[in-house]
């Protein structure tokens, strides 16, 4: 009676360790619904894989991962002097390491938490969060000036997804580090986002003298999809004709074939689809000419039946969503399971089932 996502452990567990393997220094990341997993659970894996450190996308996160990772926690969203960044319970001090991307947040955060460890954000292309080149030299004088060099955990790039080598932009920045003489007499760590293989291999050739720590969890969590599969329970069954009611809003049948309700709505995340196939206006109308259902305003569901992406009858439930299965499919039986896809990191799952 649920979305479930089944996970093939063996298979899951594998990928997991050849991307440990292939990437020395490894930070899993895990943040939001933990990638569909849940925190708790990559947390575990984490330890499971040896690192020694994990990084959370907020402090919000930080007591479902605590107890279940014994390492260092890396917390991806910037340290700010107000909110729940100032709430990290005292005995987690010691395993935080905070970001900070804005010059007046070096101080402040010392001078909330004295001896916490940081590690210093640059703004990169992608414009999110970061301090720029003069604003990272006006950093190092602070540290210097408060003795606080001592938490400096190192310096952090989140680097776009877009095609396209980075590197360039990594040698740039990592440059500017070594000018505000932040890289003095110490190994500097590196902490980088959505490097290839190939990519952190170069950077660890050319700047050997520095720590490269790849954050990943898109890859990591979810690269090997052949491990996953989701699937959504038959709930209910109708026969219906053409003009026959129904849903909320008393719609219509527009031939003769099934409601199908399913598990998953709103709640988990379920949305809809765009209409199907190719929405120009001469596919729209050999579409409305054929009489499909997308031309009377049904929308394509995520769901697949009888081998095809079905359409939803009414937009999803909160719970369950109910789709539209033309007569001549094979019609499911109630608690059979369906396919469905889903995006991930926007879907709560009711069960994950590790086989
Ligand atoms: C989310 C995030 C990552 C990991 O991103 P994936 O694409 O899931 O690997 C790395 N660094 C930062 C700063 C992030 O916010």
């Amino acid at each position: 009676m649920s979305l479930t996502l089944w996970v093939d452990g063996n298979r899951w567990r594998a990928h997991l360790r050849a991307v440990a393997e292939a990437q020395p220094r490894l930070v899993p990341v895990v943040k939001g619904n933990g990638y569909g997993f849940g925190l708790g659970r990559l947390a575990r894996k984490a330890a499971w894989l040896g690192c020694d450190t994990l990084a959370v996308g907020t402090y919000s996160e930080l007591p479902e991962v605590a107890s279940r990772f014994p390492g260092d926690l890396l917390v991806l969203t910037p340290w700010r002097p107000f909110g729940p960044a100032l709430e990290v319970p005292s005995q987690l001090h010691r395993r935080v390491v905070h970001t900070v991307s804005r010059l007046q947040d070096v101080r402040d955060l010392q001078e909330h938490q004295r001896g916490a460890r940081f590690v210093l954000e640059l703004v990169t292309s992608m414009l999110r969060h970061g301090l720029s080149a003069r604003e990272l030299r006006g950093a190092a004088a602070v540290l210097d000036s408060g003795s606080m060099r001592r938490g400096l955990a190192g310096v952090a790039l989140h680097l776009p997804l877009a095609s396209g080598s980075h590197l360039a932009e990594v040698h740039r920045l990592v440059d500017e580090v070594v000018a505000a003489g932040l890289a003095e007499g110490r190994r500097t760590t590196v902490w980088v986002s959505h490097l290839t293989d190939d990519e952190l291999a170069r950077l660890r050739t050319t700047h050997a003298d520095f720590d490269i720590r790849p954050r990943v969890g898109t890859q990591l969590w979810l690269g090997d999809r052949s491990a996953l599969e989701v699937t959504a329970t038959v709930l209910d069954v109708h026969p219906v004709e053409r003009g026959d009611l129904f849903g909320y809003r008393g719609r219509s049948a527009p031939k003769s074939g099934h409601i199908v309700v399913v598990s998953g709505g709103t709640a988990h995340g379920i949305g809809l689809e765009a209409p199907t196939g190719d929405s120009s206006i001469r596919a729209r109308a050999a579409t409305l000419a054929r009489g499909g259902l997308d031309a009377v305003g049904f929308v394509r569901s995520p769901f697949t039946i009888d081998g095809k992406q079905r359409l939803f009858a009414e937009p999803p439930h909160m719970q369950a969503s109910m789709l539209f299965l033309p007569s001549g499919a094979h019609v499911p039986a109630v608690g059979d399971e369906v396919g469905v896809r889903v995006r991930f990191t926007a879907t709560t799952f009711d069960r994950v089932v590790l086989t």
